[in-house]
C-alpha cells in the first residue's frame, strides 16, 4: 500500500446513491449495508427513497426506467481517494457497468460532499460538481440537513429553489 489510506479522524460524508436497474429498492438497502460494513466507514442515516425520471446526456428520458435515490449520512476514517474506490467495488459487485455516460445503472454511489475538504483531480471531485443542480441529491439531503451545504456552492434549499424539483417520495421502509 503506497498511500496513506487510513485519517486518524472520522470526517462527515455525504453520499448520494441512485439505481434505474434491477430490483432498484433492495439495491440501495444493500449498499447502505454495505458501506456501512467498509472498515472505516460508519452510516450515521440514510434518507428516504425519492424517484426522479433518468436523466440523460441529451436531457429527461421518461422513456428509461426511472431512478430511486437517497442520500447517505455517514463518517469516513477512510481518505477520499480509498472511500471513492470501495464505493465503485460496491456499485461493481451490484452489478454496474459502465458504458455510455449517464446510461442506465443498478448502482450509482457518488461522493457529495468529504467535511469541507476540496478535491479535484483527474479521479474525484470534492464537492461533487454536479450535486447543487440535481434534485435527486438536494431533496434527500435537506430531509436529513436542512441546513446542507455545499461547500464552495451555497446552500442546498437556497440552491433547490433554483431548479426544477421532480423528486417525488416512493414509499419504503426506512433504509437504515
Ligand atoms: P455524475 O458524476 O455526473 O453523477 P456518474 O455518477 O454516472 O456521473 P460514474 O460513471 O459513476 O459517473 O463515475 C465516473 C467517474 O467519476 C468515476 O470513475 C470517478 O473517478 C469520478 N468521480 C469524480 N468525482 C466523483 C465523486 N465526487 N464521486 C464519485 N465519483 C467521482
Ligand atoms: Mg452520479
Ligand atoms: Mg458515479
Amino acid at each position: 500500500m503506497t498511500r496513506q489510506q487510513r485519517l486518524r479522524v472520522e470526517l462527515p460524508v455525504v453520499l448520494a446513491l441512485g439505481s434505474n436497474l434491477g430490483d432498484r429498492e433492495s439495491t440501495l438497502r444493500a449498499a447502505v449495508h454495505a458501506i456501512n460494513a467498509l472498515d472505516g466507514v460508519t452510516v450515521d442515516a440514510a434518507s428516504s427513497i425519492v424517484q426522479t425520471p433518468a436523466l440523460k446526456l441529451a436531457g429527461v428520458d421518461h422513456s428509461a426506467p426511472a431512478y430511486l435515490n437517497a442520500v447517505v449520512l455517514a463518517r469516513s476514517a477512510l481518505e477520499p481517494h480509498a472511500l471513492l474506490e470501495r464505493l465503485q467495488h460496491i456499485e461493481h459487485e451490484h452489478g454496474r457497468v459502465r458504458d455510455e455516460r449517464w446510461g442506465d445503472r443498478t448502482l450509482d454511489i457518488d461522493i457529495v460532499t468529504f467535511a469541507h475538504l476540496l478535491v479535484d483531480d483527474e479521479l474525484l471531485t470534492i464537492p461533487h460538481p454536479r450535486a447543487g443542480e440535481r434534485a435527486f441529491v438536494l431533496v434527500p439531503w435537506l430531509q436529513l440537513d436542512p441546513g446542507a451545504v455545499v461547500p464552495g456552492v451555497g446552500a442546498a434549499a437556497e440552491r433547490l429553489s433554483g431548479i426544477e424539483n421532480d423528486a417525488t417520495e416512493f414509499e419504503a421502509e426506512p433504509l437504515w
